[in-house]
């Protein structure tokens, strides 16, 4: 039997991993997993682990859920793909209609990708094209928010604002105009997140005045900015911003490429603020986290600013190899089948309120300066002083003990620098969430002792 001591050295010999300094692997090898089932996954010495992060927040409904595999296999026998340019195919078409059903009414077209990053270049390039067609060719920048994330291809990562990914090749980034971002952590003392989200509005307002001239659209992730360290927002902010771009002629790009199908609470992040946007970037949990496939939402009015006779080029030539893949298309559509059937997002409640309830203690830890959650999304974020929130020295990498910690009992908690977050699988039980609370209390116990502590223990 293939071991675990094999796999790595084969993994090493060939193998660049995402978003690793392949260095760290020389005291900490990757963990080769051979199988998943629920919100477990096991590796090569029958080692288990709960995949707290949805292994990227990609997985809905558990590693293997029956129904989606059985979608999967069944289309298998069918097609596995066709060009979807002057082709068609069934999955695509009920995916679809249930995509147009179930988002925010008036988005009533859907364009296919392969991973979230494409999809943010898609709705931006369909938004600037959109102005251009419309006799608006000077509306070329984006807005988006401080602390954002939007992928990693150069459209996206331009689109984004964490420093850590970008300024690296900033020089290759067309840089757009950003307001600040409505996260409640970063309120003044006693402001609540409903103050700092009007205050934030106001100051986008103003930009906006300022800058809709050249601005195209404005993107965002509703209610929380996941990458950017799970940082939350009040839902007070979506409205305004809406009526923001509405006022000043710009479109609104929802990405909810990690927040959506029910991470927040409620199926759509969109919802909470009763918003529609212009564009509603999909991703990651459309397929229950077992293909590759996006999807980027628009409203009649924007599709038929592109609809003309073929001469007149206002076509959107954008295309993708794999746009629309059946298997993928399949995988989407058993997984929102699911969701209805079972009533997954109402289930979720019990699992949003565990999940409070498990980390009450830690909201009192003195290493803890805010334990923050929307919906089936928790965070925990550990500083150094938590009466100024003064955070770690980043070279520390405190957060990555915890991770260390977890993994040796059990738990797949990959925090974003010291930030601990839990967003698992929509099937994580009681008692796997209170594992979760105690392991990363544990861990934060331990990485926050000082030196002199670490080296008596
Ligand atoms: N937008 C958001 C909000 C994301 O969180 C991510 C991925 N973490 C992306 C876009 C990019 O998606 P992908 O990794 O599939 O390119």
């Amino acid at each position: 039997m293939t071991t675990t001591e094999e796999m790595v050295r084969r993994d090493l010999s060939v193998l660049w991993h995402p978003c690793t300094q392949m260095k760290d692997h020389e005291s900490w090898p990757p963990i080769p997993i051979r199988s998943g089932s629920g919100v477990w996954l096991e590796d090569f010495d029958g080692r288990r682990y709960i995949d707290a992060i949805s292994s990227w927040w990609v997985n809905l409904l558990g590693h293997c859920q029956p129904d989606i595999s059985a979608a999967i296999r069944d289309q298998l026998e069918q097609l596995e793909h066709v060009i979807l340019a002057g082709f068609s195919h069934e999955p695509v078409v009920r995916l679809s209609e249930q995509l147009v059903r179930i988002t925010p009414a008036g988005l009533s077209r859907c364009f296919y990708a392969d991973n979230g990053s494409a999809a943010v270049e898609i709705a931006i390039k369909m938004s600037f094209h959109y102005w251009r067609n419309q006799g608006h060719p000077e509306k070329t920048r984006l807005m988006n928010l401080s602390n954002s994330y939007h992928g990693e291809t150069l459209g996206a990562l331009a689109a984004g604002d964490v420093a850590l990914y970008k300024d690296t090749y900033a020089p290759l980034l067309r840089q757009p105009v950003t307001a600040p971002s409505p996260d409640a952590f970063s309120g003044e003392p006693g402001e609540t997140a409903a103050e700092l989200a009007a205050r934030r509005a106001d100051e986008l307002d103003a930009l906006l005045e300022e800058h809709a001239h050249e601005v195209c659209a404005l993107i965002l992730e509703p209610l929380v900015q996941c990458a950017g360290s799970m940082r939350m927002y009040h839902p007070l902010y979506l409205r305004r911003a809406r009526e923001a771009c509405d006022r000043h002629g710009v479109h609104l790009i929802a990405d909810e490429i990690a927040v959506g199908f029910g991470r927040t609470g409620t199926l759509f992040a969109c919802e909470q603020a009763g918003i529609r946007p212009d564009f509603l970037c999909l991703g990651k949990g459309l397929t229950g986290g077992f293909l590759p496939l996006s999807a980027v939402l628009c409203t009649e009015e924007i599709y038929a600013a592109f609809y003309d006779d073929y001469q007149n080029l206002r076509a959107f030539l954008h295309s993708h190899s794999y746009t629309g893949n059946p298997l993928a298309c399949a995988a989407a559509n058993a997984t929102l089948d699911v969701l209805e059937r079972e009533r997954v997002i109402e289930a979720n409640q019990e699992r949003i309120r565990w999940m409070g309830e498990a980390t009450r203690e830690l909201r009192d830890h003195p290493h803890v300066a805010d334990v923050r959650q929307t919906g089936m999304i928790l965070a925990i974020e550990m500083v150094r002083d938590r009466s100024n929130r003064e955070p770690y020295p980043w070279t520390e990498r405190r957060g990555q003990q915890v991770y260390r910690h977890a993994l040796s009992q059990g738990c797949l908690l990959r925090p974003l620098g010291d930030v601990i977050y839990f967003m698992p699988p929509y099937v994580i039980n009681r008692e796997e969430i209170a594992t979760l609370a105690r392991v990363a209390g544990e861990g934060i116990d331990l990485a926050t002792r000082d030196r002199g502590d670490r080296r008596r223990g």
